[in-house]
């Protein structure tokens, strides 16, 4: 099995965890993912982009599912400037108010100032029930992103 990254970002873009919510969700990533190679909380200097990898990008509007990916980059570009401070936006093809961590990626994104980082996991798929058990432990509900590098 090729490397793979499991990323688990908070909901709240910028939430993290206290250490020892973050040590008892590594702990329980561990009792899931036995064969993992490298499992950590990683937290980033500021609001970060986690995506699924290179050439994924692929958007829609949140709303009307349009095609935004094109008037995304240069969203991307100008909230960067501010380092993802302000994520809020107004879709393009519909004029609606959202966030850059609410549109709809088809392969799934999110926003974050850290994430769970499970290298290797074992496995291709989270079920409901081992993510209600991270953040549990987390203590916050949790977006799943999957790097396939
Ligand atoms: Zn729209």
């Amino acid at each position: 099995m090729s490397d793979n990254y499991l990323r688990l970002v908070p909901y709240d873009p910028r939430w993290y965890p206290a250490q020892h919510a973050a040590t008892a969700a590594v702990n329980a990533a561990h009792g899931l993912f036995p064969v993992a190679g490298h499992i950590a909380v990683e937290y980033e200097q500021g609001v970060t982009f986690f995506d699924a990898g290179a050439n994924t990008e692929s958007v829609h509007c949140p709303f009307c599912g349009s095609d935004i990916e094109e008037w995304w980059g240069d969203a991307m570009n100008q909230a960067a400037e501010s380092r993802f401070e302000d994520l809020s936006v107004t879709t393009p093809c519909c004029h609606r108010p959202t966030s850059l961590n609410d549109l709809r990626y088809v392969w799934p994104a999110a926003f974050g100032v850290c994430a769970l980082t499970v290298i290797s996991p074992g496995v291709n798929s989270v079920s409901s029930e081992q993510l209600r058990t991270i953040e549990q432990a987390m203590g916050s509900p949790l977006k799943v992103i999957w790097q396939h590098l």
